[in-house]
């Protein structure tokens, strides 16, 4: 009996060891392989894991089929890149997708708060400290929630195609812009586009007042500039829950949201995410 136990003990802790990660879903993301966009790579096997540039990735069982869904950077190179799976009994398998080329335009913009395009030595310690609060909550991986791919629009306000545009603050380059801008007017209510649970909230050198969701396996969505935070970090919210108010604080030129998706700790077009 007491052999049989520590045997079934072993055995299931061996198991879980090996627990596959993957969740299923009732829709996927839009597939965009282009640099800022998603890859749906089938696995062709249940993985218990999935990586890509040595970052996690999600694993999405849809419809009886495994997926690996891939957030590809902004910087990614075109052609053919690589994700490493994880099978349960420890074998590692190579997958292949495609980036081709995506045309993203310029866009200038004029700030007149100059220290916004040129910080002096005590913002950049503050902006150096902001960067790698941001860095850590968008490398967190929370197996417990339930990530959901179909999202409602986070404010109802004119949606801007900006994400990706080459930007140039004062005729100066920048990184280039790795959300969507909703114009609102200042005060409009800002909802949870999908459930999570709040990661971070603070008030940022240039994101302004900022809300960090994360929705589970490397999901984690961005709201910035915002006028009020109506939660705290450890809440859990759902879809439609409002979290906070549009406004303009840090770097803008008027008020708007300020909206990013984050997977595998790269940020994506957040249009693949809406329905509609
Ligand atoms: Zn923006």
């Amino acid at each position: 009996m007491t052999f049989m136990r520590s045997f079934m003990l072993l055995t299931f802790g061996l198991l879980s060891m090996h627990n596959v990660l993957a969740v299923e879903v009732t829709a996927l993301p839009e597939e965009l392989t282009v640099p800022g966009g998603i890859a749906l790579v089938p696995t062709n096997t249940m993985a218990s894991r999935a990586y890509y540039d040595n970052d996690a990735v999600l694993l999405a069982e849809f419809e009886g089929q495994q997926y690996a869904v891939v957030g590809i950077p902004l910087s990614a190179a075109l052609g053919q890149h690589t994700i490493t799976l994880q099978t349960p009994n420890g074998q590692e398998i190579v997958k292949h997708f495609q980036v081709s080329d995506k045309e993203y335009v310029e866009q200038r913009l004029t700030i007149t708060n100059t220290r916004q395009v040129n910080p002096n030595n005590d913002d950049m310690v503050r902006i150096n400290r902001e960067s790698a609060e941001m860095r850590e909550a968008f490398s967190s991986w929370d197996d417990s929630l339930q990530p959901v791919f179909q999202m409602r629009p986070p404010v109802d306000g004119i949606r801007s195609s900006s994400f990706g545009l080459r930007r140039f603050f004062n005729d100066q380059p920048r990184a280039p812009h790795s959300g969507m801008d909703i114009a609102a007017d200042e005060g409009t209510p800002i909802f949870a586009p999908a459930p999570g649970v709040i990661r971070a909230t603070g008030n940022y050198f240039f994101n302004g007042n900022t809300i960090i969701l994360d929705h589970g396996h490397g999901l984690i969505t961005l709201y910035c500039h915002m006028n009020t935070i109506d939660v705290e970090p450890g809440m859990r919210v759902e879809t439609g829950e409002q979290i906070g108010k549009v406004g303009q604080t840090g770097r803008v030129t008027g008020p708007h949201l300020h909206w990013s998706v984050n997977l595998n700790n790269v940020r994506v077009d957040p249009a693949l995410f809406l329905t509609e």
